[in-house]
């Protein structure tokens, strides 16, 4: 599966805030948001350069497929099924992006970063009422039960994460029992429940209708 490979701490240098791509490390001093709050390259010291119009835009979309983990495409994708659902096409877009399984893994409190959320999904470590699901991009519905596999309950990363997680806001559309390292899917979610990065969805709707 074709995934970014760079430094991740460089994209959340590139939009000048923390997209939380490096799990516990983003909690602590060694964030570069915090150390080197710059752009990356060899001018990124001398100035921050003025972001207007299509710039702003553009740097929206690459802002929040990041904090997602995607690619071009596959946002792309989104964004046109979003455009096709009932309602605001930049709701819309959120939303789906929140009730993708790796997503949902990670809001949790059962992985440290939506990337090593991906990993336990990839590796079959998650399963939805009871059945595996190997499948990042699946999108969790009311009523499910999205669980780790027994066998990774006292595993070191899991407990690491699940002990971040307790200093984190509950999530409102999940029902969370860390102990059992499970959560169930109370409520779609909505927009409102996705604050972290802050998102103004209306950029990305106009550079994609240009
Ligand atoms: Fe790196 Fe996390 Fe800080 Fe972003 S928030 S710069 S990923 S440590």
């Amino acid at each position: 599966m074709a995934r970014h490979r760079d430094a991740v701490c460089r994209l959340c240098r590139r939009e000048a805030q923390k997209l939380f791509l490096k799990g516990l490390r983003c909690f602590t001093e060694k964030c570069a948001i915090e150390k080197r709050n710059f752009v990356p390259g060899q001018h990124g010291q001398s100035r921050r350069p003025k972001v207007a119009g299509y710039g702003l835009q553009l740097r929206e979309k690459q802002k929040v497929k990041r904090t997602y983990g995607l690619l071009e495409r596959q946002f792309r994708n989104y964004f046109e099924k979003a455009e096709r659902g009932k309602g605001p096409t930049g709701e819309n877009l959120i939303v789906m992006l929140e009730r993708r399984l790796d997503n949902a893994v990670w809001r949790s409190g059962l992985a440290s970063s939506r990337s090593q959320a991906r990993q336990l999904v990839l590796h079959g470590h998650v399963q939805i009422n009871g059945k595996k699901v190997n499948i990042p991009s699946y999108l969790v519905s009311v009523g499910e039960e999205i669980a780790l596999k027994e066998k990774m309950h006292q595993n070191a990363m899991v407990l690491e994460a699940r002990n971040v997680a307790q200093s984190q806001g509950a999530v409102p559309w999940l029902e969370q029992d860390r102990e059992h390292c499970k959560a169930r899917v109370v409520a779609l979610p909505k927009r409102d429940d996705v604050q972290t990065p802050p998102i103004t969805e209306q950029l990305i709707v106009e550079l994609y209708s240009k």
